[in-house]
């Protein structure tokens, strides 16, 4: 029996894994679960899955579980604050975390859960993004298992030799091709784009996911994000990867190979099949996915990204080539941005505006990123300056 913590516990990720859990109840004894304010969903995971802990980061609402719990014969220890994340991730009867908290709000879990030498399932890629060099190297010398729940990601690992800790051009791959749905908006006219509202946005074609990686997906500042997150996974540069917008979201992501070869990993749009992948590995386990009828999708179509409808993508490559501090001011100007436009005090057009902007008040500082006071002080300067960009176009 593997023990699991699983943070976000309450979102689109965290459901899902519960869903996979529970099909394999000899295998799998959930002994965390965690949300930021969502006390009732939390309370309803309680009663069926019978953690040890619940973690709720908003106080009064660890209050409102505590009370919900009650009357439970052995209701789970409540915790309470973004300290009780790192404990349950590290806590000595858990072997594996899923981090599944939006943001880099999961940061210091997913770290501590590396730290811990855990198997890390990370869904959580801003904690990548803006720590890459940190939770690499803390997986590595603890003896994490560090396996990625993004689909692209997740397909990437599949596709690669198992020995991975080579380099990519030794293991002769030439390059990566990251596919992307092209969200929403792929083939909107770019002029019409200023007026997308938050529900257009949220109403992606393919997947169902959380508000703010919706977003991200229609902007497709998620795929530039994924840019960063495969560049440390795989210990490669931006230059090796090729976005491919592949409409049907059918082929996850593939890896192309200095004799021609193209390996590929296709199923249904089901971030279950990844958790799952994660979850059994190097088994393989049911998912609960349907089965991929390939005549009834019967074509497959492939386009390069409109750098014109996307520029966020542009704003991440420039964020990916630059590395040092750029990375966390792209993330952190991205999460203010999204949450105004969501809040509809900015336009969605406008997303894009305050992400280059922060980027151009803050110039990237070329530096090994190893510390975590540093990373965690640029990523509060550039959430007051993207804050001050906000409020600029608001007045
Ligand atoms: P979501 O918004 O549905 O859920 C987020 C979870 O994090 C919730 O449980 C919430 O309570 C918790 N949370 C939010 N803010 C928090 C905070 N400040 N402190 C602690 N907990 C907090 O998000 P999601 O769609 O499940 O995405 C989770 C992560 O997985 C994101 O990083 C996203 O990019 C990644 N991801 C998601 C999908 C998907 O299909 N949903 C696919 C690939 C990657
Ligand atoms: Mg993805």
């Amino acid at each position: 029996m593997k023990g699991i913590t699983i943070l976000g516990s309450t979102g689109s990720i965290g459901v899902s894994t519960l869903d996979v859990i529970a099909r394999h109840p000899e295998r799998f004894r959930v002994v965390a679960l965690t949300a930021h304010r969502n006390a009732e969903r939390l309370a309803e995971q309680c009663r069926r899955f019978r953690p040890a802990y619940a973690v709720m980061v908003d106080p009064d609402a660890a209050d409102t579980l505590a009370t919900l719990l009650a009357d439970m014969p052995e209701p789970p220890q409540v915790l309470r604050g973004a300290e009780a994340l790192t404990e349950v991730a590290a806590l000595d009867d858990v072997d594996y975390v899923m981090a599944a908290i939006v943001g880099a709000a999961g940061l210091m879990s997913s770290l501590a859960a590396a730290r811990a030498g855990k198997r890390l399932m990370l869904a959580n890629k801003e904690a990548l993004v803006v720590a890459g060099a940190l939770l690499m190297d803390a997986a590595r010398e603890n003896d994490a298992t560090l396996l990625p729940i993004d689909s692209e990601h997740n397909a990437i690992f599949q596709c690669l030799p198992p020995a991975q800790g080579r380099g990519l051009p030794e293991s002769g791959v030439e390059r990566i091709l990251l596919t992307a749905s092209g969200g929403p908006f792929r083939d909107a006219d770019p002029e019409t784009l200023v007026a997308v509202t938050p529900e257009q946005a949220v109403a992606h074609p393919n997947w169902s996911m959380g508000r703010k990686i919706s977003v991200d997906s229609a902007t497709m500042m998620n795929k530039g994000l994924e840019i960063i997150e495969a560049c440390w996974l795989f210990a490669t540069s931006p230059e090796r990867i090729q976005v491919v917008v592949h409409r049907q979201s059918v082929i996850h992501s593939m890896v192309q190979y200095a004799d021609g070869s193209v390996l590929a990993q296709l199923g249904n749009p089901d971030m279950r099949t990844p958790i799952a992948h994660a979850l059994g590995w190097p088994e393989r386990i049911d998912a609960g996915v349907e089965p991929l009828d390939l005549f009834e999708i019967a074509r497959l179509d492939f386009e390069p990204p409109a750098p014109e409808r996307f520029p966020c993508l542009r704003l991440a490559y420039r964020a990916a080539r630059d590395g040092g501090t750029a990375p966390v001011v792209l993330n952190a100007a991205n999460e203010v941005a999204v949450a105004a436009f969501l809040e509809r005090r900015i336009g969605f057009t406008d997303i894009a505006r305050v992400v280059e902007q922060t980027m151009d008040r803050l110039p990237p500082e070329r530096v090994d990123l190893s510390g975590l006071e540093h990373v965690l002080g640029v990523d509060a300067a550039a959430r007051r300056a993207a804050e001050q960009r906000v409020a600029a176009l608001v007045a």
